[in-house]
């Protein structure tokens, strides 16, 4: 990987003045927000971590391989939001089908699934006891509604227990790292497309005709280049006139009367005094919270430590051969298989790979306290290519090259009594009048690229606003 490192000259004049907008994390949340303030004029500086911009949808160079952190699609259901993505792309994306596949006792099945599918999956003695289960549930909803706190409780009431057994439990105990009952029901009640194979066995099995959830479309938007070129584009946007500042890390926000005030930002070893106006943040909540400077009282504290982010290995294994499936992705729900999902992106954009070569990309959700984490590169690409033999996709003569990533935070975890904390913590951050918290990591919500990009804009566009009505204000 060849990023650029940006490296700050305390000698020189900052790139930015202290009437600037601060954005931390260099995401396509704060990218996103920072490309609407600079083209309407405004001042505004990015600072990112990592030495290239796009954080969880970033596109890793390897050599002549590309890869994201994990295949990412564009989808969405707003047009505004999809008009800007085609904009700012200018051409530069495919229109890619989506074909994938899920591997079950064994067996390979077309994901979502259809019913045929379903059917020969369950065999008919379990797909009636499953019919049985889900009526059971409906009659005694009918009666009595519960309150449903965890996931299992959702999905049992919703789906019956024998669908629950078969179809959520591996998988999301899996994605989430915790039992079933421990997981919050709010996810999977709000965004049941996180677990779209019960919404593709409900339509299977039962007709379901409820909203066509934006995850089950059939075409997705990606870039030749892959997912980061959207996040590239905005910063070569935002680079007109002002800056964006990578291997920057924020290591202290610092307020006063219930305004922030300014910033540590350290690079290269250099601690640097950063000052602006607005102060914009898609950095982790939870880390938000802990470099507060003066600190904020311990129940916050308290309450931050308790959220937690899943986290994420990706192991990416370069092969000798011209292609392993056609497939966007495949899921792997079963427990005793480590990794939860592969993609091969030379199926995303035909630029990820060259010529008669290919790729296969595996996600394993994990904490960084577990072993799949702490495990060596060469452990971890062992693990992957002995799994991808199992599936019967690759031969091991075939590899030539891997690349391993651990991704921090890649997953907001919403455990049961989770809300408490977090209502906490945003009660606490309102008192701030300049600070404004956007996107996945830093509102720690479930979000997509698309909403992550519209919390982006929209609080640009808060901003604008109020710079408009001070302004009108004073003339
Ligand atoms: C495996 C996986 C697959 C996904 N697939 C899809 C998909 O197919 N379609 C889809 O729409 N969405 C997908 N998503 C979700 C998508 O990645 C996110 O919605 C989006 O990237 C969030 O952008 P963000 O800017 O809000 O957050 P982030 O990308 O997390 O950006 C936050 C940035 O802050 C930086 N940062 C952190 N701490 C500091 C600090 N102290 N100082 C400076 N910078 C800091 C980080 O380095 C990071 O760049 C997927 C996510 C994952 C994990």
């Amino acid at each position: 990987m060849n990023f650029p490192i940006t490296t700050l000259n305390p000698s020189e004049k900052l790139p930015f003045s202290e009437n600037s907008t601060i954005v931390l994390g260099g995401g396509l949340a704060g990218l996103s927000s920072a490309y609407v303030l600079a083209k309407a004029g405004q001042p505004v500086a990015v600072f990112e971590n990592d030495p290239g911009v796009g954080g969880l949808s970033k596109t890793i160079h390897h050599g002549e391989y590309k890869f994201d952190l994990g295949g990412h699609r564009f989808l969405t259901s707003n047009e505004q939001t999809e008009r800007f993505i085609r904009t700012l792309l200018d051409g530069e994306y495919l229109t890619v089908p989506r074909k994938s596949k899920i591997f079950m006792n064994d067996r390979f099945f077309d994901y979502p699934l259809k019913p045929a599918n379903a059917l020969l999956g369950l065999g008919m003695s379990t797909t009636l006891k499953a019919v049985a289960d889900y009526g059971k549930e409906k009659i005694k909803n009918s009666f009595k509604r519960s309150a449903h706190i965890s996931l299992e409780d959702w999905v049992v009431a919703h789906f019956g227990r024998t669908m629950f057994n078969i179809y959520f439990r591996e998988y999301s105990e899996k994605v989430w790292g915790l039992e079933c009952k421990r997981i919050s029901e709010e996810w999977v009640s709000k965004r049941i497309e996180g677990l779209s194979l019960g919404v593709a066995i409900k339509n299977a099995l039962f007709k379901f005709t409820g909203k066509k959830v934006p995850t089950l479309m059939d075409k997705f938007i990606y870039p030749q280049a892959g997912i980061g070129r959207i996040s590239d584009k905005l910063k070569e946007e935002i680079e007109k006139g002002n800056s964006v500042v990578t291997s920057t890390r924020i290591t202290q926000i610092n307020h006063k009367d219930s305004a922030i005030t300014n910033m540590l930002a350290k690079n290269c070893e250099r601690t640097h005094d950063i000052k602006g106006d607005e102060f914009v943040s898609s950095i982790p909540l939870t880390t938000l919270v802990k470099i507060l400077n003066p600190a904020p009282p311990d129940d916050i504290l308290e309450a931050a430590s308790k959220l937690r982010y899943r986290d994420l290995a990706i192991v990416t294994i370069m092969l000798d051969k011209e292609r392993v499936t056609d497939l966007t992705w495949l899921y792997l729900p079963e427990k005793d298989m480590p990794l939860g999902r592969i993609h091969e992106p030379k199926n995303w954009s035909p630029q990820m790979a060259p010529e008669g070569k290919t790729s296969i990309v595996a996600e394993y959700f994990c904490f960084r306290e577990d072993k799949i984490w702490n495990s060596t590169d060469e452990e971890l690409a062992s693990i992957t290519v002995k799994q991808l033999e199992k599936l019967g996709l690759i031969n091991r003569s075939d590899v030539i090259d891997k690349c391993i990533l651990r991704v921090p935070n890649a997953y907001p975890v919403f455990e049961v009594g989770y809300r408490e904390h977090y209502s906490r913590i945003l009660e606490y951050l309102k008192n701030f009048k300049n600070l404004h918290i956007i996107g996945r990591s830093g509102m720690f919500r479930y979000y997509n690229m698309d909403r992550a990009i519209e919390t982006g804009i929209e609080t640009a566009e808060k901003i604008l606003m109020e710079k408009s009505r001070i302004s009108s204000a004073i003339q």
